[in-house]
């Protein structure tokens, strides 16, 4: 599950890491910051393709990614919550605002981290990370937690 800000793009809304069928991602059009074009990046480039199935996947992984205010918190951390009610969940911080606040560290608005309101299984670093260092990170994420049929 990525959060992203896809408004008026019309893109499938179950995708798998390229080459790896069994790792599927769903689009969340919830917009954060620039990072999220990242995301956007690596659908256009093909490194996320349309899912063949719609079939329920064996674990969401939540990929938060970009800056979080106050504000919107808790608007991610609902996501969050929905997504358990539906089975495991893993939370991807993706970047150096979803890590820590990245440059907006210092802003009174900005949550220095997502960690800080949810448990974080991998961070990506980086402002921002490139396409593949996400798709890198949800295939390892994947592997590691044997998240994959
Ligand atoms: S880490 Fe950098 S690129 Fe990513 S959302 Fe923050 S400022 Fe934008």
């Amino acid at each position: 599950m990525l959060l992203t800000p896809m408004a008026g793009r019309a893109l499938p809304g179950s995708l798998s890491v390229s080459g790896h069928p069994d790792i599927r991602v769903m689009w969340v059009p919830l917009g954060l910051a620039c990072c999220s074009v990242e995301i956007e990046s690596a659908v256009i480039n093909g490194l996320l393709v349309e899912s063949a199935t719609d079939q329920p996947a064996a674990c969401t992984v939540v990929v938060v990614a970009g800056t979080v205010t106050d504000a919107l918190a808790p608007g991610v951390v609902s996501v969050v919550t929905q997504a358990a009610e539906s089975g495991p969940v893993r939370v991807l911080s993706f970047g150096a605002c979803a890590d820590s606040g990245g440059p907006y560290w210092d802003a009174p608005t900005v949550t220095k981290g997502i960690d800080q309101l949810l448990t974080v299984s991998a961070y990506v670093p980086g402002c921002p990370p490139r396409p593949e260092a996400l798709v890198a990170a949800i295939v390892e994420l994947a592997q590691r937690d044997e998240l994959a049929p």
